[in-house]
């Protein structure tokens, strides 16, 4: 007799009141094929309604009287199997998240369901050309052998047919085929069709022999790989430095090791160039993920890897949940880009999230960028004081070409002083000129991210800025006043119309979009041909794609974008790159601001010569002296990172310090700061016991009233992340006690 066996079941409905497991009895019959993971349809409720769930942990011992515990209907047939690593991967984001295990699991598990298998039958040829040839020769001169004749000269023109090609349009009766069939001269096959969207891998492999730099990275990382102890590496290189190399001849290790490797990359640069490559390298080994596949592309994908028919999967950061059992190998490229930072909960981040998957598999990650995150930099310095460590390998030249781009710095605030009040410097316009003299390409890039009603100086470039926060005030017009906050800590000011520092009245939001500079552009320069690329151009599937691949069709002389120009694709003929506005993005209210512009100038002056031809820079700025742009055109990546982390430390930011972020909704404007005052108190409370923790706010968040929905933010900074999840906790606890669960949302973000 087999032991009574109990299984903690997580309900699959999307009602956080319900986040929490059920036990149900496993019946004898069903011991076998349940296990944590497994998918199943459980009675639930007073009416017994067939719902399903997941099974997430299984033990002999029922929680309560054993006659009261339903049991398991069935194992769910439609349900995909999470694996081992994948639900313990579910069970840690939730805790370290503070996410519902329901939203840690929807996460993990991006294709639940099994959809329709895509099969596609086709008839081919199977004799010989010339045996069938003879075949048809004698047939046309039979009679009643018409059907035969049709389906044959059509085999012979193209080796294999469509099934309902044959059957439908040939109008070929099955007898004809089986006969054929029964003589070997057709072969009927029926393939699953895993679509893969890029075909012809056909193409010969370039391979490269690697130069010292890359040996040496490659190398280290197979040895840290070999191991078998979880290391992370980063390697650190301009783009073009031959990063994709290292990448692809660690991986050949891996795979020869009968291990899997998961690479992502951000979806703007899973280009039609880079797929190419690894489909030559890597056959169909590889396969990729992206948004815009299918659900049944996706579970095949899925499938292909569940069952090891697949080596190598390349996608965005939800590719990190392809069920590998043997996974050795994850690789993040660019891994500063903020697309690896889920906007929804579970508010992962997919560098942090690859490390632990990696943990449980014993793998080893590899981070490559050209403009690492100041957090993970901060791990490969020697002085960093924990165990996650980071190796750091460097790649210092760009691989068989000239050197990089030549960067000039044009200060805005003297083409005021000289009455040239436009948006195009006399340095830019001189080389856009010359640029389209020599037939040459020019791109212009806005730096329009972050732009939220902040308030600077176009006489001496200062931003008005919190005097406890250090960032941005933001404008907030009501219907009286206008008063300028702090979002971080909700300080307030009225707003002035001069500038505090040098009383001149050029002060305001910067407005100019994409749309602005081009009539500009168009008006300067009526020779050339422009296109341009934002969120309002690109709309549609493939938007972008169809523009960057006319710009690199020569289309057009300029393309004028926002920060989308700045990735992906290599443009020859460009050898011209102008940035309007530099500092704008050290504006954005957020302590991530000097990072985010060192790395958009750095990568936006990156797409400047990237052929034979050599390339120049424009950084236009107001604050030519801030050490984000000074560094950026410098392209001096340590000197950069070195004054951002003395800035972090001093401020008690990530990655020095830990930060947690509460995020409090709800459509009643009262109800949103009652809650918020309560978790707000509960977090203090907690705090004055622990001093090297701090919290800041309450504020409004940065748009306040959103779907009807009016936001608070808190804040809480500290180096004990035990504190911080405590905390986190007991403002779970007050808020759940004192608040009907339904009329409100709160959310947790830990950075
Ligand atoms: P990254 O990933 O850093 O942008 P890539 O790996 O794409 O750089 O390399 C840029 C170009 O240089 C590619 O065309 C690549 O094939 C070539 N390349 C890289 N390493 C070498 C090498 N050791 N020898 C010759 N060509 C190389
Ligand atoms: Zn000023
Ligand atoms: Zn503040």
């Amino acid at each position: 007799m087999l032991r009574t066996l109990y299984a903690d079941v997580i309900v699959d409905i999307s009602i956080e009141a319900l986040d929490k497991t059920y036990q149900y009895k496993i019946p004898p019959e069903m011991q076998k094929d349940i296990k944590a993971g497994t998918p199943v349809i459980i009675p639930f409720g007073k009416g017994n309604r067939m719902i399903n769930g997941y099974v997430v942990g299984i033990s002999d011992k029922p929680k309560f009287d054993e006659n009261r515990i339903k049991s398991i209907e069935t194992v769910s047939k439609k349900g995909i199997t999470a694996t081992q690593a994948l639900l313990s991967l579910a069970c840690w984001m939730k805790e370290y998240y503070g996410s519902t295990m329901n939203d840690a699991i929807r996460t993990i598990m991006p294709v639940k369901k099994k959809v329709r298998e895509v099969t596609e039958k086709e008839v081919v040829l199977k004799a010989a050309y010339k045996d069938a040839e003879a075949l048809l020769s004698v047939l046309e001169k039979r009679k009643n052998s018409a059907a035969m004749v049709r389906l044959l000269g059509e085999l012979i023109k193209k080796g294999s047919l469509d099934y309902r090609y044959v059957r439908k349009h040939l109008n070929i009766s099955m007898s004809t085929l089986n006969s054929l069939l029964g003589k070997d001269i057709i072969d009927i096959k029926s393939s699953r069709m895993y679509r893969t969207p890029i075909s012809d891998a056909e193409m010969p492999d370039k391979k490269v022999i690697l130069n010292d730099e890359q040996k040496k990275a490659a190398d280290g990382i197979i040895e840290g790989y070999k191991q078998h102890k979880n290391m992370t590496f980063l390697l650190h290189g301009v783009t073009g430095s031959g990063k994709t190399e290292v990448y692809m001849s660690v991986i050949e290790k891996v795979i020869a090791d009968n291990r899997q490797v998961i690479m992502l990359i951000p979806e703007i640069a899973l280009t039609y160039q880079t797929v190419q490559r690894f489909y030559r390298r890597f056959k169909d080994r590889v396969s990729i993920l992206n948004s815009r596949m299918s659900a049944g592309e996706r579970y095949d994908q899925y499938e292909r890897a569940e069952k090891g028919e697949i080596d190598i999967i390349i996608g965005p950061r939800s590719a990190l949940f392809v069920p590998f059992e043997r996974l050795g190998l994850i690789i993040i490229d660019e891994e500063h880009e903020d697309s690896y930072k889920s906007e929804t909960p579970p508010k992962y981040h997919a560098r942090e999230v690859a490390k632990k998957l990696a943990g449980l598999h014993n793998a080893v990650l590899l981070l490559g960028s050209a403009t690492p995150s100041v957090d993970t930099y901060y791990r490969t310095q020697p002085d960093y004081p924990y165990e996650d460590k980071i190796i750091k390998y460097e790649l210092h030249e760009r691989t068989g070409r000239a050197s990089l781009p030549e960067v000039e710095v044009v200060d805005m605030r003297l083409e005021i002083r000289r009455k040239n009040y436009s948006m195009l410097s006399r340095t830019l316009y001189n080389k856009i000129s010359e640029c389209l003299k020599r037939k040459e390409q020019a791109m212009l890039f806005i730096n329009r991210r972050g732009y939220t009603g902040f308030v600077s100086c176009r006489n001496c470039g200062e931003s008005i800025k919190c005097p406890n926060c250090d960032i941005s005030l933001t404008i907030h017009y009501t219907k009286n006043t206008n008063k300028m906050m702090c979002h971080m800590c909700g300080y307030e000011t009225t707003t002035v119309t001069r500038c505090p520092k040098c009383r001149s009245a050029y002060i305001g939001g910067f407005g100019a979009g994409t749309q602005k500079i081009e009539e500009l552009i168009q008006k300067t320069f009526p020779q050339a041909k422009i296109m341009r690329m934002d969120s309002d151009t690109t709309s549609g599937k493939d938007g972008h794609e169809k523009i960057l691949a006319a710009f690199a069709n020569h289309e057009a002389d300029i393309l004028i974008g926002t920060q989308m120009i700045v990735k992906g694709h290599d443009f020859p003929l460009v050898t011209l790159v102008g940035i309007l506005a530099a500092d704008m993005t050290l504006h954005i209210n957020d302590f991530h601001s000097a990072e985010k512009t060192f790395e958009l100038l750095v990568q936006a002056a990156g797409r400047a010569g990237r052929g034979k031809l050599p390339g120049h820079v424009v950084i236009q700025t107001y604050k030519p002296e801030h050490y984000a742009v000074a560094c950026a055109a410098a392209q001096d990546y340590k000197t950069f990172f070195e004054q951002e982390i003395a800035y972090r430390k001093i401020m008690k930011y990530p990655p020095v310090s830990y930060m947690m972020t509460v995020f409090i909704s709800s459509d009643s404007e009262k109800l949103s700061a009652d809650i918020t005052d309560t978790a707000f108190k509960t977090a203090d409370s907690i705090i004055k016991t622990h001093t090297d923790t701090i919290i800041i706010g309450p504020a409004p968040h940065q748009v306040f009233k959103a779907n009807n929905m009016y936001r608070y933010l808190i804040h809480i900074k500290g180096d004990n992340i035990i504190v911080l999840e405590g905390i986190r906790r007991a403002v779970e606890n007050a808020v759940e006690k004192g608040f009907e669960k339904d009329k409100y949302v709160m959310q947790f973000d830990m950075q």
